[in-house]
């Protein structure tokens, strides 16, 4: 039988369960391309509630106890006297989403000798050493596609946010006044930007799809070319380097992993080849932006405004710059944890779940690592992982 420790976000302020908006979420029946959803053998949640807060569980507790695992579930990760810390040496298996990621270094990986499998309930497994993973012959395995379309409606949503200055207009209204001038001086049609996309995987193609009928002007950047099709279909001018890209773009948004090539990418450097007024949306990892020279060239009026939902580390201390710097859309690392998406990615950890204690494979496009080696999902996206996990500080 095996330990299960699962480090979730806490619960919400006001108790659980929260009041629901809706009964129910759509069903989706495939994801685009035709990969399929979670086939976990059953499930022992309502979609649409709320699964990723410690009372939520992922909905996988009874399922687990009544299997005569031993579940230990906190928020509690950050520092040496940590629930995460005094429970992982004799962890089985762990269990955290990147929106309240248990980060797991070199040195915790190494103090959990029991541990064989980390999940990552959602997609991106930066916050695990996957170099130490290997070397430990430790299986990772995150949810793919699980909440890709989350994400792609959350940056059509910032970048419409962003360009019509919608937070200062929502601010006025709430305020009791109505000065339309002080509402409207940052506010522009999308229409006919241009609107660039570093990074085409399953989030950034999502993202052009959706922003095409705005008649935006498209272009990308990405490892590999798009099939020619498809660069057509959507009117995409391809650029061979970020760098070619941010010349001539009004908009930019990110798609890529967080790996010792992208780390850092978006620094003062690169910034002021940018137009003045561009904006940028960054819901892929917090440590692609140089956290102040974000801050300068909005200042600086260089960028018209910055939006995403990730920072370097998560949580962001109180008073991170991105909190209060101008014109910014800021969210806390909500868009791939809608209750849509928490469905989803909890379905597709019980499935993993189920596969491992039944000794059988799991599904390649969840393999990040496995037997010492990047396998799946993980040999095409993260091999060029960082030698450290992500915000190897807390
Ligand atoms: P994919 O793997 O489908 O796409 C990533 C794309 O990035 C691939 O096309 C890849 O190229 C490309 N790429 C990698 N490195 C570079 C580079 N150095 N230069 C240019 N392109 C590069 O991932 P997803 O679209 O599903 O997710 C993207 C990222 O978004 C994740 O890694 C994660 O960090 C983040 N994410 C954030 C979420 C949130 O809640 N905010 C939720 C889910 C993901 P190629 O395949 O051609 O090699």
């Amino acid at each position: 039988m095996a330990k299960v420790l699962i480090v979730l976000y806490p619960d919400p302020v006001t108790g659980y369960p929260p009041e629901y908006a809706r009964d129910t979420v759509p069903e989706i029946t495939e994801y685009p391309g035709g990969a399929t959803l979670p086939d976990p053998q059953a499930i022992d949640f309502v979609p649409g509630q709320l699964l990723g807060s410690v009372s939520g569980g992922l909905g996988l507790k009874r399922w687990l106890e009544s299997e005569g695992h031993t579940v230990v579930i906190t928020s509690d990760k950050e520092g040496a006297d940590s629930m995460f810390e005094r429970e992982l040496p004799d962890a089985d298996v762990v269990i955290s989403q990147p929106f309240w990621p248990a980060y797991l270094t070199a040195d915790r990986i190494e103090r959990a000798e029991k541990l064989q499998l980390v999940i990552t309930a959602g997609i991106g497994s930066d916050h695990t050493d996957l170099n130490a993973a290997n070397a430990r012959g430790i299986t990772v395995a995150e949810v793919t596609y699980s909440n890709s379309i989350s994400v792609a409606e959350h940056t059509v949503m910032q970048v419409l946010v962003l360009v019509r200055d919608f937070v200062t207009q929502h601010r006025i209204s709430e305020e009791g006044g109505w000065n339309i001038a002080d509402a409207v001086s940052r506010s522009y049609d999308l229409e006919g930007m241009r609107v660039g996309v570093f990074a085409a995987g399953r989030i950034g193609r999502a993202v052009i799809e959706r922003l095409a009928p705005f008649g935006v002007r498209l272009s990308y950047t990405d490892r590999f070319r798009l099939p020619r099709e498809y660069e057509e279909r959507y009117g995409l001018t391809f650029h061979d380097s970020i760098e070619s890209l941010v010349r001539e773009v009004d908009v930019l948004t990110v798609h890529a992993p967080l790996t010792d090539e992208t780390r850092g990418l978006l620094d003062d450097e690169l910034l002021a080849t940018m137009p003045r007024g561009a904006y940028i949306v960054n819901p892929a990892r917090g440590a692609i932006a140089d956290r102040d020279a974000i801050v300068r060239a909005l200042e600086s009026g260089r960028l018209a405004g910055y939006a995403g939902d990730v920072w370097d580390p998560q949580p962001a201390p109180a008073g991170h710059p991105w909190r209060t710097m101008p014109h910014n859309a800021m969210t806390t690392h909500t868009s791939g944890t809608s209750l849509s998406g928490q469905a989803r990615y909890a379905a597709g950890t019980r499935e993993i779940l189920e596969r491992w204690f039944a000794g059988e494979e799991i599904r390649p496009e969840y393999l990040i690592v496995e037997g010492g080696g990047y396998r799946g999902t993980g040999a095409h996206s993260y091999a060029q992982q960082p030698t450290q996990a992500a915000g190897e500080q807390a």
